[in-house]
């Protein structure tokens, strides 16, 4: 099968990668260079990021990919994945919108499409708060206890979410709540999902601080918050449907191989001309076979987010394919990063803002972070479960 895109996607590419050099350009090691960020609650770097999105959006690439009555251009599949793939190769810090928008675009009410949709093309609403997760709901999410009681045209919810990632900051006016709305039904069937507006009274946002010292998440506690009736996703008490698209476009991240890619050239680079114990990393047969393995890897990667890619494209929900994706990505990104921690021996072990640090303790740093992705979005055998269910059709 042959995989070479056309000339007129590497024109693209062409003015992106410019766009990008012209137009990124954050002091800060928050996005587009790591997983999880280092300085993630910097937010003068948040400012840059929202003016970036403004200016992406001004260009018409950042919606290019949304269907035509939603004011995109419906681009086909191969420009797409060029698109997405080169953003990420220059480290833009973003591409194109969260994917709360195309899951309103399947299952939001007439007004929350024409309020919400707009808004998001503009890039005036980047971030949501994401209140899925509970103390006792993470990988059993079904298992959610934050109820909601209907009193006249509200909701009144009271409960408590944590993992949070986004609700803290002040840019981030709306959240997607999953609530139970009856709790007699079988679990999955009492669900609702509600858009919260973030400033409700009786909505407190207490901190969670990641292994690094970074206010990365906050812990949400909902006592009897007022959300009106209108603000239910798709039907009443079938929110779980709902939230299943919201995970299966998060779950498709095709840019994560082509961030990595850019990482191992870094790399490679470095090892050309760094002496470690007096010869260059890259004279050491062990370091040319490991970068030789990461960059198979990323490749292996990048094809199998070609499917999803693709999938998507064709207005499909690929839920299998994106565990397979997430599940392979999510220990490939880790793998990338320990193994150059592990290349780089003893130095390795040094952190970020230590001036001996290699490649400014940044392959370290995110060897520790990126085992994030193995529980963000639903741990590993949750993926498992999915595929095996799913694609393979294996019993329960
Ligand atoms: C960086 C990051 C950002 C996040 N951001 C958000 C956010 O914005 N909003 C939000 O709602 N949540 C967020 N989360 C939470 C995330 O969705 C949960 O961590 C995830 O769903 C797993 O839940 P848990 O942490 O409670 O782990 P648990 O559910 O306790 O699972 C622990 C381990 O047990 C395994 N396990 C659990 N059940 C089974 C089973 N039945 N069979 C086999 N193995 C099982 C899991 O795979 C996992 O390895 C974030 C998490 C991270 C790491």
């Amino acid at each position: 099968m042959d995989f070479a895109f056309s000339p007129k996607t590497d024109e693209l590419r062409r003015q992106v990668r410019e766009f990008v050099q012209r137009e990124w350009d954050s002091p800060y090691d928050s996005h587009g260079n790591t997983v999880y960020s280092l300085d993630v609650d910097v937010q003068e770097d948040e400012r840059l990021l929202q003016e970036f999105a403004r200016k992406l959006s001004a260009t018409g690439w950042y919606t290019m990919a949304w269907p035509v009555e939603h004011g995109g251009e419906a681009i086909d599949y191969e420009t797409q994945v060029a698109y997405r793939e080169e953003m990420a190769y220059q480290r833009a810090p973003i591409s194109e919108p969260g994917f709360e928008a195309p899951m309103l675009m399947i299952h939001g009410q007439d007004w929350q499409k024409e309020y919400f949709l707009p808004r998001i093309a503009s890039g005036e609403i980047l971030s949501w708060s994401q209140g899925f997760s509970e103390p006792n709901a993470g990988a059993d999410l079904a298992n959610l206890q934050t109820r909601a009681v209907r009193d006249g045209d509200d909701w009144l919810v009271t409960g408590q979410k944590i993992w949070n990632s986004q609700g803290h900051h002040p840019w981030v006016k709306w959240g997607h709540y999953l609530v139970r709305t009856d709790p007699e039904a079988p679990k999955h069937r009492g669900i609702s999902y509600l858009i919260v507006d973030m400033e409700s009274p009786g909505l407190v946002i207490r901190p969670l601080i990641d292994a690094f010292g970074r206010r990365r998440w906050s812990e949400i506690f909902l006592d009897n918050v007022r959300v009106p009736a209108r603000n239910v996703i798709g039907e009443e008490n079938r929110g779980w449907y709902a939230a299943m698209t919201t995970l299966s476009f998060e779950r498709s991240g095709i840019d994560g191989p082509a961030r990595r890619l850019r990482d191992l050239e870094d790399f490679i680079d470095f090892a050309n001309h760094t002496k470690i114990n007096g010869r260059l990393l890259v004279d050491d047969a062990m370091v040319r076979h490991t970068l030789a393995n990461v960059r198979v890897e990323i490749e292996v990667c990048r094809m199998i987010c070609y499917e999803v890619a693709w999938l998507q494209s064709k207005g499909e929900v690929p839920i299998r394919e994106s565990a397979l994706t997430k599940l392979f990505r999510d220990e490939m990104i880790p793998n990338v990063f320990e193994k150059m921690a592990h290349l780089l021996g003893e130095y390795g072990a040094l952190m970020v803002g230590e001036p001996r640090a290699p490649l400014r303790g940044y392959p370290v740093a995110n060897a520790y972070l990126a085992g994030m992705n193995r529980f963000a979005g639903g741990g590993r055998e949750i993926q498992k479960n999915i595929i095996a269910q799913r694609a393979l059709g294996l019993p329960r």
